[in-house]
């Protein structure tokens, strides 16, 4: 399906054209879908001059406007579901059922975090002072998505930056820009003008975007490696940055659980999106007493799995989004097998157009091999036999990475107990990576630099202001004079 819609930037409450374009595909058939526009220099300009123009206003609406104008929002994603959905999956591969919940998560992002505050704090208040802190915005923010959930993750930069009084200039993936164009567009248009922008091209632009004297802060999500240009890029400005990186999360699998009944959310753990989520499981440590029952049941799920165009009734797992990502994938099975390390499931390569992997399962691999030391991020896991609960938590620490891990086990104070020495942001027990508005989430490691979500996640969108007012006349050496 290609999509008759002129996309368009979205600068100063206004949709722009611009003079280049690129193609953007459908990962599902590698077929062109639509163009997408290419901003140049001298149009970026334009939009942080717009977010500039916008701020002071936004910024002295106030608290309480700017919490029902950011719920809004949320009712602006869900009255159109259903176009928004099907573009979704369109250019980012997923099927319809989960581009839909991506969608909804965006509204529910939105009125989640329109409800939270951060009250001014009292530092002292007597008769000679009061010193108060404030939370007052930054000014600009640059904000820039990755393509493996560009709505969501955009959405977790947009409302919080904009609830704490920043204005946005929001740049998509070029892989994935269609469906944010499009809701930029219509949320732009409910708020006041140049508080929202909305610009799209290459690489390119991140990097001019990083290094613009007119942005205050960069908002990053992405892989690590780009991360690093990021904090070099905004060096020479000292922007504020929240960077929010890769991940190789472990999910140590403990000797009690009910293999039955983990096997699926496991499966899940690792595979949903097609395994392109930063908190996927992307190793799993599983005990030497059940690591032969769990790899049976797995590859016995996995078997049951669809694979196929997302925009297919029934698909459960997509395509990788894009070539680049596809052929990173198929370079870690074909060295897996070069090694000889054994499949459980998958392995082999897909007939037809498409940049469709089968789900993959590899046994036991070497913990120094790539498939287990690098982030696959695709429908690729190893499973990894281990003696102890000791030698998972140390295998599991031994990584640049510190995103997320999971514990399974039916003795919830030892899982509890585990989780505390996992070095990670984020640790779940029995139950596949959830997040949430109001829990905040920061990598560790080289995973990320900040946090986003929840009271702290808010709080990165604010510089903090001590604000002290002498009380009574006072000698210098602050007593009172009386
Ligand atoms: P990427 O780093 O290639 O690109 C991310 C964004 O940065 C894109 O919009 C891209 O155009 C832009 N960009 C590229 N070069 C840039 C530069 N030099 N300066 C500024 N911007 C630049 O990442 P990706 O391939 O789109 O996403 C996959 C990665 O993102 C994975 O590593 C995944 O783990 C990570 N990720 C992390 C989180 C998290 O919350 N920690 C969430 C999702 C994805």
């Amino acid at each position: 399906m290609a999509f008759d819609i002129d996309f368009t930037m979205t600068v100063g409450g206004r949709a722009v054209e611009t003079s280049g374009r690129h193609d953007v595909l459908n990962p599902a058939n590698e077929q062109v879908i639509a163009q997408a526009p290419l901003c140049t220099k001298d149009q970026l300009d334009l939009a942080v001059a717009a977010a500039r123009r916008a701020f002071p206003g936004w910024r002295d609406a106030g608290w309480d406007e700017r919490r029902g104008q950011v719920a809004a929002l949320g009712d602006v994603v869900l009255a159109n579901l259903d176009p928004l959905t099907r573009m979704l999956t369109a250019e980012q591969g997923k099927p319809l059922g989960d581009a839909e919940a991506e969608l909804r998560r965006a509204a529910e992002w939105l009125v989640g975090t329109a409800g939270l505050s951060l009250p001014d704090s009292i530092n002292e208040d007597n008769g000679v002072r009061r010193s108060v802190t404030r939370h007052v915005p930054i000014g600009v923010v640059g904000a820039i998505a990755p393509w493996n959930f560009p709505v969501a993750l955009a959405i977790w930069k947009i409302a919080p930056a904009l609830m704490a009084g920043n204005s946005v200039v929001l740049k998509p993936s070029p892989f994935t820009p269609l469906t944010t164009l499009r809701l930029g567009g219509l949320l732009a248009a409910h708020l006041p003008e140049g508080v929202l922008n909305i610009v799209s091209g290459s690489d390119d632009l991140g990097a001019w975007m990083t290094a613009h004297p007119g942005i205050d802060k960069i908002s990053f999500t992405g892989s690590t490696q780009t991360g690093r240009q990021v904090m070099a890029g905004a060096a020479p400005t000292l922007k504020r940055l929240t960077l929010e990186l890769g991940g190789n999360d472990a999910a140590i699998v403990l000797p009690d659980v009910n293999v039955a009944d983990v096997a699926p959310k496991l499966f899940w753990a690792g595979f949903r999106n097609a395994g392109q989520i930063c908190i996927a499981s992307k190793r799993l440590y599983v005990h030497e007493q059940v690591y032969s029952a769990l790899a049976e049941a797995l590859s016995a799920y996995a078997a049951t799995v669809r694979v196929g165009n997302g925009a297919e009734p029934g698909t459960q797992i997509g395509p990788v989004q894009n070539a680049p990502q596809y052929r990173r994938v198929r370079d870690l099975v074909d060295e897996a097998a070069a090694q000889g390390f054994r499949f459980l499931s998958g392995g082999s390569q897909w007939e037809g157009p498409g940049y469709f992997q089968p789900v993959t399962l590899v046994d036991n691999p070497p913990e120094d091999s790539r498939i287990v030391r690098e982030e696959q991020f695709g429908p690729i896991l190893p499973l990894i036999r281990v003696g102890s609960v000791d030698e998972a938590l140390a295998r599991a620490n031994r990584s640049e990475f510190g995103l997320g891990a999971s514990v399974w086990s039916g003795d919830i104070d030892e899982a509890e107990r585990l989780a505390g020495r996992l070095e990670a942001g984020t640790v779940w027990i029995n139950e596949e990576p959830v997040t949430s508005p109001l829990a905040p989430f920061a990598g560790h490691k080289q995973s990320g630099v900040g946090v986003e979500n929840g009271i702290p996640g808010l709080a990165a969108y604010t510089n903090t202001q001590t604000i002290v007012t002498r009380r009574a006349a006072g000698r210098p050496d602050g007593s009172t004079v009386t």
